[in-house]
């Protein structure tokens, strides 16, 4: 199992959600600047911005979800997503493929990138 890659859908998630507390971090910030009408308004608003951008990644893992492939893990026997040719089991972190030559070799996201290329 390789610790470094998690599942792409599960990536994005975890970023939009990172974006969330920016958001409210960031506004809470402006408490600090309550002298200030502009700074507050200003943390207030890139607080709102992180928010809106997060809400913007979750519509796109939405989408990304419908274009996803359904398949079942191999080794936790759970119904996961893939994106691309090679992913990550979602549940198990699996290295999965849908390309059988690639079948057991070393997980790498260079597949991904080079299946672009040759398009
Ligand atoms: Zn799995």
């Amino acid at each position: 199992m390789n610790k470094k890659y998690s599942s792409k859908i599960n990536r994005i998630r975890s970023f939009a959600l990172a974006l969330i507390f920016i958001g409210f971090i960031v506004m809470y910030g402006a408490v600090f600047f309550r002298n200030s009408v502009i700074l507050v308004l200003l943390f207030m608003g890139l607080g709102l911005l992180c928010i809106i951008a997060s809400t913007v990644v979750y519509l796109w893992i939405g989408m990304l979800s419908t274009r996803a492939v359904k398949v079942v893990c191999p080794n936790c026997g759970k119904h996961t997503k893939m994106l691309g040719r090679v992913d990550i089991c979602m549940y198990c972190n699996e290295p999965l493929t849908l390309d059988p030559s690639l079948e057991g070799k070393e997980f790498s996201e260079d597949y991904n990138k080079k299946s672009k290329n040759n398009q």
